[in-house]
């Protein structure tokens, strides 16, 4: 399927529970939006890598409007792809009073994007394979109602997470800063907690609540459709 800037590549629509940053348990409407930049050894959405559907933004906005959920997450693959489609989509919701994250991996510039949408910005650590990808110019852009996320695999990972958190002083950014552990490596959730302790960094530990309990989301566009 070709990209268009007046429309989207959709993955999946579908109701469930937030998982991840500051607003995880609540209720929320997900707009899985197709295609990536980047090539994470680690990445569990490769299904998003290829489209479901095209559809304009106005469909879009019309097959998730009898969905009254007050929160809406954009995630991937990687949503900012889509930069024109994308920002249309964001002002449709906007004026329909929508909260907005939008989750993103950090190599695409982000500072289009109105303050009022919660960015969930990824930084990707050594064993994503994708470690310098990320686009520092994203740290000016980033207001308080922002979070930063790195994704813990090893102890490698946390030592080069510490360092970019010291090196970019992202504590001054007065933002959460989120690591979340691979639950696929076993053991890893439980060190991760003592490294964060002994580090004595305001580190919030972040298990992906979805992968802790299998939900079963209420699709509304199926990528198994
Ligand atoms: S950025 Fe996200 S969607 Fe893209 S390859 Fe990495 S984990 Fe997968």
């Amino acid at each position: 399927m070709q990209r268009s800037s007046s429309s989207l590549l959709i993955s999946e629509i579908f109701c469930s529970f937030q998982g991840e940053s500051t607003l995880v348990g609540l209720p929320t409407l997900f707009i899985r939006l197709a295609e990536c930049n980047l090539k994470c050894s680690i990445c569990d959405t490769k299904y998003a890598f290829k489209a479901t559907k095209k559809m304009t933004v106005k469909e879009v906005l019309k097959v998730i409007h009898p969905f009254k959920l007050q929160y809406v997450c954009i995630t991937g693959g990687e949503p900012v792809v889509q930069k024109e489609a994308l920002s249309q989509l964001v002002t449709g919701l906007l004026a329909r009073n929508k909260k907005i994250s939008i989750e993103t991996n950090g190599s695409l510039a982000v500072g289009f994007l109105p303050k009022k949408v919660k960015k969930v910005i990824d930084v990707k650590t050594p064993s994503t394979g994708e470690s310098k990808s990320f686009l520092v110019n994203n740290l000016k852009c980033i207001s308080k109602n922002d979070e930063l996320k790195f994704v813990i695999s090893n102890k490698k990972d946390f030592d080069f997470s510490v360092r970019f958190i010291k090196s970019h002083k992202l504590q001054e950014l007065e933002i959460p800063i989120l690591f979340s552990p691979n639950l696929s490596v076993k053991g890893l959730a439980s060190s991760l907690l003592g490294w964060i302790l002994k580090s004595g960094m305001p580190i919030t530990f972040q298990p992906q609540l979805h992968k802790l309990i299998k939900e079963k989301p209420a699709y509304i566009i199926s990528r198994r459709a």
